[in-house]
Order: structure tokens, then C-alpha cells, then sequence
């Protein structure tokens, strides 16, 4: 449970998750968002203005499947580490999953991670598909994982095994 140890239940991720017609479309952002805080960078670093939380700070995110193009801006904009960019639509068996990263070493592009679940299980090794600066005042990293397609709304987190 959530407020116990910081892993959402199902019934939280399927307050979130896109439906199967939108992620059949392209990369799409996700907001595992869950706890009522006064928090917004999220909705200022959408240039598509596709998050927004009603009726003030304290909401929870919303993101809009039609606005959002997946163009992977909030992730490393959230401090809760909570934004997820999935794109089921890279391989007939693969997708991509754009996760934050704030540990050093920064894995490096093509390198194989371990691929780990919500609650820190290694679930494999995966290969890292691209990394991208959070920008110079930012030290949150982004970090893109090829997985198999069946484990692209399981895998969040990764660590690099040196
Ligand atoms: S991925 Fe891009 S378009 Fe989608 S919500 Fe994030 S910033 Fe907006
Ligand atoms: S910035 Fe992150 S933690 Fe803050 S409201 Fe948005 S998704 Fe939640």
C-alpha cells in the first residue's frame, strides 16, 4: 500500500494508465502520481499543456491521451521521480520506457541494466536505449530501457551493475 511503503496498488495504476487504444498510438506519458501534495512542475513543463490538476496544487496530476505526445519533458521536471514515458509502439515485441534516474554512475547508451519493478525486484537486464540530461540546473537524468513489450507497465526503475 502507498502510504506504507511508497508502492501503489493496482487499483492506483489503473487510475492512470492509458487505455490500450491510446498506447497503440505512440509514446504517452504516465503520472504515477498518488499522493494529494502541493507539487506542480509537472504541468509547467508541458509545452502541449497536457497536465493539469483541478481544482488547485493540491490535486492529483491529470494527463490528457490527447494532448500528450510523449515528447518526454516532465519526466526529469518531476521532483517525485513519478513520470513515465511508455512507448508500446517501438517493436512488434519491445517498448521503450523513459524513466528518471538520480544515482551515479549515469548508465551509458547500450549498456545492459537491471530492469527493476515498483518494489525494487529484478525483473532483467535490458539494454539502454538512449539517455538524455535533465538539463544544466537539473541533475535528474532520463534514462530509456528496450523491454520486452510484456513488462514496458512493470519495469521503473533500474540499477547499474558495475
Ligand atoms: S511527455 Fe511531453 S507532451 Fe506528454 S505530458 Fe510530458 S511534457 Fe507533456
Ligand atoms: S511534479 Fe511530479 S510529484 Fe509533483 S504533482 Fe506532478 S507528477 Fe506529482
Amino acid at each position: 500500500m502507498l502510504i506504507r511503503d511508497g508502492i501503489p496498488t493496482a487499483e492506483d495504476l489503473a487510475s492512470v494508465l492509458p487505455s490500450p487504444e491510446r498506447l497503440a498510438k505512440g509514446p504517452i506519458a504516465i503520472a504515477e502520481c498518488f499522493q494529494s501534495i502541493a507539487c506542480n512542475p509537472c504541468t509547467k513543463a508541458c509545452p502541449q499543456h497536457a497536465i493539469t490538476m483541478e481544482p488547485d496544487i493540491n490535486a492529483l496530476p491529470k494527463i490528457d491521451p490527447d494532448k500528450c505526445v510523449g515528447c518526454r519533458l516532465c519526466v526529469a521536471k518531476c521532483p517525485g521521480l513519478a513520470i513515465f514515458v511508455v512507448d508500446m509502439t517501438h517493436g512488434e515485441n519491445t517498448a521503450l520506457v523513459t524513466l528518471p534516474y538520480e544515482f551515479l554512475p549515469v548508465p551509458e547508451k547500450g549498456q545492459a541494466v537491471a530492469g527493476l519493478s515498483r518494489s525494487g525486484e529484478k525483473l532483467g537486464e535490458f539494454r539502454v536505449f538512449g539517455v538524455a540530461s535533465g538539463g544544466k540546473a537539473n541533475l535528474t537524468w532520463m534514462v530509456t530501457l528496450e523491454v520486452p513489450k510484456e513488462l514496458a507497465m512493470e519495469v521503473r526503475n533500474i540499477r547499474v551493475e558495475v
